[in-house]
């Protein structure tokens, strides 16, 4: 575990540092998250209390190792977190929409075991879980630079649903109303299927946008592309689906990560329409991105187009994602580059 003021709850930081008046560490905690401000900065804190914290207490448990900016608009950070888990890198991105809406895409462990064999960070295994505190930092980092970030999404490096109870510590923290009070209607988090974790979020919540990688509904070619699928199958998986969007009343997204030749056919888009059925989804098509060492092939735009054609034309909601953040990186699946360090 590392430790920094940014991965506690108001009252977590009254108690770490001893703080006698239970208020302060409400000012301390909405200084940070809603302010912006260094401790050092609070001026209504006392001098004396500004100092303790300055010499005593890790403000961040990551700093700011490498910034890369595509000339799409999107940035990545790399991040060097030290902490008792051990040295790890994490990468986070900034999507930017032409309109200027700002989407942080957050890591959840550096590295991923899921092992999904098109994905980038599939192939380094996991290092280690990140904690609370790096989560909500890489927000802090992003939002630090470029500005008031809009919304949220569990989709960098790693399987947000492995590591659950970090996840939900940083959500607390992102909605809590003395900080930034983000809606957990802005909040999206991406699994590749795990299906205890989608059933946990259904019962326990918070209720956040659900979005699950599915990549292809043909139960072989899943097996064959992603491990997950060994142990929990379609049918289960569509029933935990199917419940959380009882419980929570949120619409679920299915990600397909088109692959040339794999998973772009007629027949594909079939099994797909077949398996939507009652699902009540929106189908968000991503052209496979290419990562160093990775062995398929970007599908034809002919293939893209007959994909979202073929779902619009029988009433399923389909968009596309742009292929943000390629130049350096950033864009999904390509995560990890240089994810250990020391
Ligand atoms: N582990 C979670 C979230 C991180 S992966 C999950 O699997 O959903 C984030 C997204 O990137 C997922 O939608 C995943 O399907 C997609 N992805 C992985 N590798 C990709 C690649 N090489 N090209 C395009 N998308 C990819
Ligand atoms: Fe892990 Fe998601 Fe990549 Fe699969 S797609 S290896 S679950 S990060």
């Amino acid at each position: 575990m590392s430790f920094s003021l940014y991965g506690c709850l108001p009252e977590e930081i009254s108690s770490r540092i001893g703080l006698e008046k239970a208020y302060r560490g409400r000012q301390i905690f909405e200084g940070l998250h809603k302010r912006g401000l260094d401790p050092a900065s609070m001026t209504d804190l006392p001098a004396s209390l500004r100092g303790k914290i300055a010499s005593e207490i890790p403000l961040f448990a990551t700093e700011v190792a490498q910034t890369l900016q595509d000339p799409d608009g999107t940035v990545k950070l790399r991040l060097a977190a030290g902490g008792g888990g051990g040295a790890a890198s994490i990468e986070c991105v900034l999507l930017q929409t032409d309109t200027g809406r700002k989407t942080a895409c957050l890591s959840t462990q550096a590295g991923c075991a899921m092992g999904c064999v098109f994905c980038k960070t599939g192939t380094l295994g996991l290092h280690r879980n990140l904690d609370a505190a790096e989560i909500v930092e890489q927000f802090h980092h992003l939002s630090r630079a470029w500005g008031p970030v809009n919304n949220i999404v569990f989709m960098g490096m790693g399987e947000p649903l492995e590591n659950l109870e970090a996840v939900r510590k940083s959500i607390s923290v992102f909605t809590h109303p003395r900080g930034l009070a983000i809606s957990p209607r802005r909040m999206t988090v991406s699994t590749c299927g795990v299906v205890p974790g989608i059933l946990s979020l259904a019962d326990e919540g918070p209720a956040l946008g659900m979005a699950v990688s599915l990549v292809s509904a043909d139960e072989q070619k899943r097996k064959a592309l992603m491990p997950v699928a060994l142990r929990w199958g379609l049918e289960e998986l569509k029933r935990a689906l199917v419940y959380h969007r009882e419980k929570t009343g949120k619409r679920l997204t299915v990600e397909i990560v088109l692959l040339k030749g794999i998973n772009d056919g007629r027949e594909d888009i079939r099994k797909l329409r077949h398996y939507l059925a009652g699902l009540d989804a929106i189908v968000n098509l991503i052209p496979w991105n290419p990562a160093p060492g990775l062995d398929f092939r970007e599908p034809a735009e002919a293939a893209v187009q007959l994909y979202y054609e073929e779902l619009q034309r029988v009433g399923i909601p389909a968009v596309r994602r742009y292929r943000r953040g390629r130049k350096i990186g950033g864009a999904c699946g390509q995560l990890g580059g240089g994810w250990q360090s020391g």
